[in-house]
């Protein structure tokens, strides 16, 4: 991308998105068009020069974007994701793996809690330390009616989106340092819920809480805990069932910026929240959503 101003409205994609539907966890290599999470597109500045971070969800979409980011700050980077997404994921290592830096992976499923912990233990370990839990993993499905949404739906959308955050955050506590960081994932759901996304919307919501209260616990020790808020944005989660099909050629319309944002277009907030530029901010929630409010 030129050094050039660029109109935010017409910067990435911002027709129609051609109709299209793939099962839950859908492959980024397969979407079109494929969202632009940074490959070519994000410039690094040694803001992260020798961190090594944890990415959950790093295989595609936002956790991607962050994942190219720290690399290309200078971070060793382990991810996170769906033994389904290995394509995905090996496309995103052989990136970090480009700019000279570390990509671990570690495929697995964090609505069990025992993966968590051996999720932390062998990040720390293959990285030789840990510094920053990026937790960008969820899981959204819309169902129409409150009477069609299954026990089922309801308790692994809350294990995913709420639960994993607990149990990595517990895996990891002994090993991050005064300085260390956590960043977790809501959404604009958080503060304006769909009516066909109820689980969805209340995992964003209680993400919000834990956030504030984990850095109120964790701020003693020098650990910051932060949280971005993203708005539509073009990614895998909303092709295999987190929108209705028929309203993808038009996602992201609805906000002021009239398009979906791309997941490079949050990388800079996850890199902000990560680094020093950020040691006066914490229980913060950082919204990237093409002008819709959160509050
Ligand atoms: P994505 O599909 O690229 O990322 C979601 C990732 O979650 C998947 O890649 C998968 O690896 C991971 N995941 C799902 N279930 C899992 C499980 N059981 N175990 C381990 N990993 C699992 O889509 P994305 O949009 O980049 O989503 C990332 C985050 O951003 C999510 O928390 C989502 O709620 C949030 N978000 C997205 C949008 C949007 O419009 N795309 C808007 C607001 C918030
Ligand atoms: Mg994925």
């Amino acid at each position: 991308m030129s050094k050039q101003i660029c109109n935010p409205l017409t910067k990435y994609h911002h027709g129609k998105f051609p109709k299209q539907k793939q099962a839950a966890p859908a492959l980024q290599c397969e979407m079109d068009p494929i969202p632009d999470c940074g490959e070519k597109t994000y410039q690094g500045h040694g803001r992260l020069e020798g961190r090594k971070m944890l990415v959950t969800g790093g295989d595609s979409g936002i956790g991607r974007a962050a994942a190219i980011a720290y690399a290309k700050e200078g971070a060793d980077v382990a991810i996170n994701y769906l033994p389904y997404e290995q394509k995905d994921a090996e496309d995103v290592a052989k990136v970090i793996e480009a700019v000279g830096r570390k990509a671990v992976l570690i495929p697995g499923d964090l609505s069990d809690e025992a993966f968590c912990k051996k999720l932390v233990e062998q990040a720390h370990q293959k990285l030789g330390g840990l510094d920053n839990l990026t937790l960008v993993a969820g899981k959204q499905t819309a169902v129409e009616d409150i009477m069609e949404l299954t026990t089922e739906q309801i308790k692994k959308t809350f294990e995913i989106n709420v639960f994993s955050l607990f149990w990595v955050t517990k895996a990891a506590l002994g090993y991050l340092k005064p300085g260390s960081t956590i960043i977790t994932t809501s959404s604009v759901q958080a503060y304006q819920p769909s009516g066909n996304l109820l689980d969805y919307a209340a995992t964003k919501t209680a993400i919000i809480a834990f956030t504030r209260g984990l850095a109120n616990q964790l701020s003693s020790k020098g650990i910051r805990v932060n949280c971005v808020a993203p708005g539509p944005v073009w990614t895998p989660l909303q092709i295999c069932g987190g929108q209705p099909s028929e309203v993808i050629p038009e996602f992201g319309k609805q906000t002021p910026l009239q398009r979906a944002g791309q997941p490079v277009e949050l990388a800079g907030v996850y890199v902000h929240l990560a680094s020093e530029e950020s040691s006066y901010t914490t229980a913060e929630t950082y919204g990237v959503t093409g002008g819709m409010h959160i509050n």
